[in-house]
């Protein structure tokens, strides 16, 4: 049997059930590509479900306020996904007459539809014979290839579009590719593939020379920036203080308290000498620290941060993207897991 013989027999005995198979809608399939990279299944498939629910076709997404589709997403993380995939629907429902693409030229054009998700959505709706790459199918090919390029270079990346094209099945371009990540998922995972059982593992190079642990390769990503937040936790009896964060930077059009950004870390004395902080208040201050610097992890950049709790005037007219908000509002707007997860814990505690 060929490669991708065994790949397809292996994903028919195997494969999981899960709701965006076995459809060729490509909506509904760009939809799922979108929510789950870089998520996992699990966490990924509530998300699904609510956007589906919410937005059943292309253009019930278009038609929705940027405001809610970014509620929605909340807790995904990568807000500007969400905010492409908004300009995406406009934009099929202006040039493609409310049709979604099924090619993979036409998708390629469409903001946040890389050459992965591109192949995707096309191979699994029209079965073009495009391979998609992802960290699944990299892995695989990698073990079983002995293909030792880091898979972030450039010259990886064309090497193993290269070796996928080459192995596509033309005849079942959709139903080799759900087959061959599926494959990295569950047979080939990252730890602990499941060698023993592989039907590929006769012909294997990492199996073979005992490489399973070193493939595939990366190259080190560059340092990830510390930036140190300081939120000030503002309440007006049942009103809140809070920021909508402007553009050109992490977490566009989220919601956050006022912050205070410094280039270390600082604590309240600091802060209440800090002139910056003292040029927005009123009066006297009164500042509690409420949390222990939290640390949270974004692609290129670690967050420290650290809330405050003011008992004191503050001149909020000073920063338009301040506003007052009900708290029983709070949770219609979006914001980022770092500060949903504190309101949280913070209106329990209250
Ligand atoms: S033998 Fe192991 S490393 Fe090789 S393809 Fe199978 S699961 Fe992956």
């Amino acid at each position: 049997m060929s490669f991708a013989s065994e790949i397809i027999a292996w994903y028919c005995r195997n494969k999981r059930t899960l709701p965006w198979r076995d459809t060729s809608n490509p909506y509904i399939i760009w939809l799922s590509e979108i929510i789950l990279q870089q998520t996992r299944v699990e966490q990924g498939l509530p998300y699904f479900q609510r956007f589906l629910e919410n937005y059943p076709t292309v253009a019930d997404f278009a038609d929705a306020s940027e405001a809610s589709i970014l509620r929605l997403w909340q807790g995904l993380g990568y807000y500007s996904r969400a905010r492409n995939m908004h300009r995406a629907a406009k934009d099929v429902m202006e040039k493609h007459q409310g049709i979604f693409p099924i090619d993979y030229d036409s998708l390629i054009r469409l903001k946040g539809i890389g050459e992965y998700t591109a192949a995707a959505i096309s191979s699994f709706s029209s079965n073009e014979a495009r391979a998609v790459v992802d960290g699944n199918v990299f892995r695989v090919l990698a073990r079983y290839f002995g293909i030792s390029v880091p898979i972030n270079s450039s010259e990886g990346k064309k090497i193993f579009y290269q070796v996928a094209n080459e192995l596509i099945d033309k005849d079942q371009a959709g139903l080799y590719n759900q087959a061959i990540m599926e494959f990295g998922a569950l047979q080939c995972a990252p730890s602990r593939p499941n060698c023993a059982i592989c039907p590929l593992q006769l012909d294997c190079y990492a199996r073979k020379n005992d490489a399973v642990g070193l493939l595939p390769k990366k190259t080190k990503k560059k340092k990830s920036r510390d930036r140190y937040f300081n939120y000030l936790v503002i309440t007006d009896q049942e009103r809140i203080l809070m920021n909508k964060r402007g553009p050109k930077d992490i977490w566009e059009n989220l919601y956050e308290f006022p912050l205070l950004e410094t280039d270390a870390p600082t604590d309240v004395q600091k802060l209440l000498t800090d002139p910056s902080f003292l040029e927005l208040m009123e009066g006297p201050v009164q500042l509690t620290e409420l949390s222990r610097p939290k640390k949270h992890i974004l692609s290129h950049q670690n967050i420290y941060a650290v809330f405050y709790k003011l008992d004191s005037p503050i001149n909020h007219k000073k920063n338009s993207s301040w506003n007052y908000v009900i708290k029983k509002d709070l949770d219609t707007l979006a914001k980022p897991k770092l500060i949903f997860t504190f309101l949280k814990d913070y209106f329990n505690k209250l």
